[in-house]
């Protein structure tokens, strides 16, 4: 099929999706992409960004993801909000079912990123809004003055509970080993804050709550075996991500984890079909790598979709 609706369909509108957008829509390619909620992915729920190049100082992600979006809208990507179903392979096109509409494509790059992995305990989805919370930047406010917990040890759980000091009366920051997983730097601001407690070698047992929402957690130590019972208010689950790849679970080759396989290349199972940013197996997941992924995915893209014009 040589006459397809877009040459290059983008799959979600975070940092890697509008690289890759930026760099199709730069080489001419007819380019569409397509975003389920708000341009910007995880970095509209994130504070100070330290360290994209360029800024020193920082920059707020929510900044930093409208320069990223009037640079697209410069070289004239287009965007669509919805979401995806199903991609079809069809060798030299591919099928997408968008909110039950069909489109057509010569190249897909899917850039879809990850959503944060809940705690799995009782309780936890009923809690969500009444104290249970995955995203600092968004509910801290709401903890002014009052007793929290952030569970995880990585960079988020420690960027959150460094941001959420701001408000909190007190951060427990509860995590299941005794050394952090975060950057060196991050942790050194951990251990100087004073409003911060670490509470090592833990995980949370229950849930307390009353009708007004959560009023407080039990800790067990896992090294001990003992447990104690912490007053908070709220409870900041931070202790991964889960890949948003559902939706081509039965198309593509994903790790245990669900991330897509595919090396720095950015090149799936599927011809045609590239990943990019944090859904994809990755050893960093950065601003950074995202940015640098989206640009190999559309310059792979450009390649095919030159190879395909001219076979045809
Ligand atoms: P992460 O690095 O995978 O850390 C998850 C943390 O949660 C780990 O400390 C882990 O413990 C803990 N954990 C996992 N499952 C758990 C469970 N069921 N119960 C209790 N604890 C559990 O995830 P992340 O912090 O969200 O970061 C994701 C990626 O984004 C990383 O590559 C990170 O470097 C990057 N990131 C970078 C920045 C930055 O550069 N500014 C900011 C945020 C995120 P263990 O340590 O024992 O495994």
């Amino acid at each position: 099929m040589s006459n397809t609706d877009y040459d290059v369909i983008i799959i979600g509108g975070g940092p890697a999706g509008m690289t890759a957008g930026l760099y199709a829509s730069r080489a001419c390619l007819k380019s569409l992409m397509i975003e389920k909620m708000i341009l910007g992915g995880q970095m509209m729920t994130t504070t100070l960004v330290e360290n994209w190049p360029g800024y020193p100082g920082g920059i707020e992600g929510p900044e930093l993801m409208m320069r990223f979006q009037e640079h697209c809208v410069e070289f004239g990507l287009e965007t669509a909000y919805g979401t995806v179903e199903k991609i079809t392979d069809h060798g030299n096109f591919k099928t997408l079912l968008v909110d039950g509409k069909e489109m057509t494509c010569k190249a897909v790059i899917i850039t879809t990123g990850v959503i944060p992995r809940k705690l799995g305990i009782n309780g936890e989805a009923a809690l969500v809004g009444k104290g249970v919370s995955y995203c600092a930047t968004c509910d801290g406010a709401f903890f002014r003055n009052q007793p929290i917990a952030v569970i995880g040890g990585g960079d988020t759980a420690a960027e959150e509970a460094l941001f959420l000091t701001r408000f909190a009366s007190k951060v427990y920051m509860v995590h299941r080993r005794d050394k952090l997983r975060a950057t060196k730097i991050l942790q050194d601001r951990i251990f100087a804050n004073e409003k911060i407690e670490m509470v090592w070698n833990s995980v949370v047992e229950k849930f307390i709550s009353d009708n007004s929402g959560l009023t407080g957690a039990v800790l067990c130590d896992m090294k001990t075996g003992t447990c104690r019972q912490v007053e908070i208010n709220g409870m900041f689950v931070a202790i991964g991500v889960t890949p948003t790849t559902g939706f081509v679970k039965n198309l593509l080759h994903l790790d245990e984890d669900g991330f897509i396989r595919c090396g720095e290349d950015t090149i799936t199972n599927v011809p045609g079909i590239y990943a990019a940013g944090d859904c994809r197996t990755t050893v960093l997941k950065q601003v950074s790598t995202a940015v640098g992924d989206g640009a190999v995915a559309a310059i792979m893209a450009e390649k095919l979709i030159d190879e395909l014009n001219h076979a045809s």
